[in-house]
C-alpha cells in the first residue's frame, strides 16, 4: 500500500480508506493509495505553514534551496527507468514518451536550481534623499492540482518553481495517475529538504481538491486541468483572495499555407495530435489548410494516420490506450456528434482492438472533414486522437478560423513566408505561437499559457518565477 507524505511522514488516510489505480492497457489494478480527504489537505497546508514560517526555512539560503533541486534532478535521471513505468503504468502512454516527459520533470528542477539564487528586486530612482528597492519574497504556501495527463512533468514543473523561490507546496495528483508524485516524495525525502516543505495528498478532486482550494490558509494555486474545474477553483480562490495560475484546455490549430513544406508539416500535425493519444491540452486538434493545397495535405495526414501503431505503452507504440473507460466514452460521444453532423471520417472513428489487450480503450487515430467550424466538435476539447480538417482562401479567413473558439493556446503556422508567419503570430490570440515547427507542450523554458478559456498566468521559463513571488516595496528616508 502507497502512502501519502506529510510533514515529512508518511501517512495513511484518517479512514484507512483507499483507492485503487488502474493499468489504462489491461485495466487491471497496479496499486492501492490512501484516499485522503479535509483532514489530510488540512494536516498537510499546516505542516507547509509550519515550516515556511520556521527559522530553518527562512533562513534557509537560496543556493541550497538550488543545490536540493539539482539533487533531484540527477535522482529523477537515476530511477528514470523505474518512473517511466510508473508514468505508463499510470497514464497507458508509450513508454518512448513517459522516458521524455521524466527527463522534462529533471530538467524543470535544473532549470529551476539555477534560478534560486538569481531573485531579485530593482532600486527605484525617487527623491534624492529616499532609497526606494523592491524586493521579491515566495507567496508562502503554495497549492498544486495536477490532471493526469503529465503527471511528472506537471508536478515537477511548478513546485521546482514554487521551491526555488522559498515557497512550500502541497501537491494533489489526480487519483487516477498519483504513483509518480509519490515517487517525488520519496526522492525528496532522501534529500535534506526541511521537512513539510514538500507535501503530497492523494484523494479525489471533489474530497482532497476541493478542500485544499477552499483552505483559508493557502497562498496560492496553481491548476491545470479542465476549464470546468478551473472555474470552481477560481471561485473559491476568490473567497479568500488567493492568486491562481490556470492552465486549462485548448482547441488549437495548425495553419498551413501553400508555400509550406507539406511532408514536414504533415509530420508535425500528426505528431501533436497522437502523442499521449491526443490527451494533451496543446494538441493540435483542428487543421486549417489553404483551399488549393487541402486535397495534398489530407492525403499525407490520412496515410500518416493509418500507418500508426496501437498497443500497451510498455510495447512502445505510437499511440496507447486512453486513460479510462469515462475518457473513451467522452471522445467516442464527440464522434457520435461528428456522426449526425454528416463529418466525412476520412481516417479512424472506431475503437481499435488490439490482441491480448482486449479491456484497453484503443481509439483509432481519426480524421474529421465537413464539419461546421461552429459545431461542437470543431469547437470543444475532444482530448483523443481526433483531427478536423477546415480550408481557407487567404490570410484573413486563416486568423478568424484560429481565433474563432472559445480557447488560445497553442498554434502553428506552416509557411515559407517568414513575413506572413510574423503577421500571424502578432494576430493570433494564443499564448503560444510556433512556426514551422510545433511542440505540443514547448520546451521548459518557453513560457506556456492561454488566452481566453485556456487559462492565465505562464507557467515554465522565467515567468512561472512571478506566480511564486509577491513584489515588496521599500522606501528608507536617508
Ligand atoms: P480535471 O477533471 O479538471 O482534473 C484536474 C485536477 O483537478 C485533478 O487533480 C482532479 O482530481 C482535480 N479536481 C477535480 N475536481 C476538483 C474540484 N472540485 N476541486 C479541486 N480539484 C478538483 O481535468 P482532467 O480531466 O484531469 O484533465 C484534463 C484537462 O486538463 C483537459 O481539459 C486539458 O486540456 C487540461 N490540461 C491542461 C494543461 C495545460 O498546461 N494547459 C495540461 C494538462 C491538462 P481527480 O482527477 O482526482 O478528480
Amino acid at each position: 500500500m502507497k502512502r501519502m507524505y506529510v510533514g515529512g511522514e508518511w501517512i495513511e488516510s484518517e479512514g484507512k480508506q483507499t483507492i485503487a489505480t488502474k493499468d489504462p492497457a489491461t485495466q487491471e489494478v497496479t496499486a492501492e493509495v490512501p484516499r485522503g480527504g479535509k483532514t489530510e489537505i488540512h494536516h498537510a497546508i499546516m505542516a507547509a505553514r509550519k515550516t515556511f514560517e520556521s527559522d530553518e526555512w527562512q533562513d534557509f539560503a537560496p543556493e541550497e534551496r538550488g543545490r536540493i533541486l539539482y539533487e533531484m534532478a540527477s535522482k529523477l535521471r537515476h530511477s528514470a527507468e523505474e518512473i517511466a513505468q510508473l508514468e505508463t503504468m499510470d497514464t497507458g502512454k508509450p513508454i518512448s514518451q513517459a522516458r521524455n516527459d521524466v527527463e522534462a520533470a529533471a530538467r524543470y528542477f535544473e532549470y529551476y536550481a539555477g534560478m534560486a539564487d538569481k531573485i531579485f528586486g530593482e532600486t527605484i530612482p525617487v527623491q534624492a534623499n529616499i532609497l526606494d528597492y523592491t524586493v521579491r519574497e515566495p507567496v508562502g504556501v503554495t497549492a498544486h492540482i495536477i490532471p493526469w495527463n503529465y503527471p511528472i512533468q506537471i508536478a515537477s514543473r511548478s513546485t521546482a518553481a514554487a521551491i526555488a523561490t522559498g515557497n512550500t507546496v502541497v501537491v494533489k495528483p489526480a487519483e487516477d495517475t498519483p504513483l509518480t508524485a509519490i515517487k517525488l516524495a520519496e526522492l525528496f525525502d532522501e534529500t535534506s529538504l526541511p521537512k513539510g516543505v514538500f507535501n503530497v495528498v492523494i484523494g479525489y478532486g471533489d474530497e482532497a481538491g476541493s478542500a485544499l482550494i477552499h483552505h483559508k490558509d493557502i497562498n496560492h494555486i496553481t491548476f491545470t486541468g479542465s476549464v470546468q474545474t478551473g472555474m470552481l477553483v477560481m471561485e473559491a480562490a476568490s473567497r479568500n483572495i488567493v492568486p491562481v495560475t490556470l492552465e486549462l484546455g485548448g482547441k488549437s490549430p495548425n495553419i498551413v499555407f501553400s508555400d509550406a513544406k507539406m511532408d514536414e508539416a504533415a509530420d508535425w500535425i500528426v505528431k501533436s495530435v497522437i502523442q499521449n493519444a491526443g490527451q494533451t491540452c496543446s494538441a493540435g486538434s483542428r487543421l486549417l489548410v489553404q483551399e488549393e493545397v487541402k486535397d495534398d495535405l489530407v492525403e499525407r495526414v490520412k496515410n500518416r494516420m493509418l500507418s500508426l501503431k496501437m498497443g500497451p505503452g510498455i510495447q512502445d507504440p505510437d499511440l496507447g490506450p486512453v486513460l479510462s473507460e469515462k475518457q473513451f466514452q467522452r471522445i467516442e460521444s464527440f464522434l457520435n456528434i461528428a456522426n449526425k453532423e454528416n463529418a466525412s471520417f476520412l481516417a479512424g472513428g472506431k475503437r481499435a482492438h488490439v490482441e491480448g489487450y482486449e479491456n484497453g480503450y484503443f481509439l483509432e487515430p481519426t480524421l474529421l472533414d465537413g464539419l461546421d467550424p461552429q459545431s461542437e466538435v470543431a469547437q470543444e476539447e475532444i482530448f483523443g486522437p481526433v483531427l478536423s480538417v477546415f480550408t481557407f482562401k487567404g490570410e484573413q479567413e486563416a486568423v478568424h478560423l484560429a481565433n474563432a473558439t472559445p480557447y488560445g493556446l497553442v498554434t502553428g503556422v506552416w509557411t515559407e513566408n517568414i513575413g506572413r508567419g510574423h503577421r500571424l503570430a502578432k494576430k493570433i490570440r494564443a499564448g503560444q505561437v510556433f512556426i514551422n515547427n510545433y511542440g505540443a507542450g514547448g520546451g521548459i523554458q518557453m513560457p506556456f499559457g492561454g488566452y481566453k478559456k485556456s487559462g492565465f498566468g505562464r507557467e515554465k521559463g522565467l515567468e512561472a518565477l512571478r506566480n511564486y513571488t509577491i513584489l515588496k516595496n521599500v522606501a528608507v528616508k536617508m
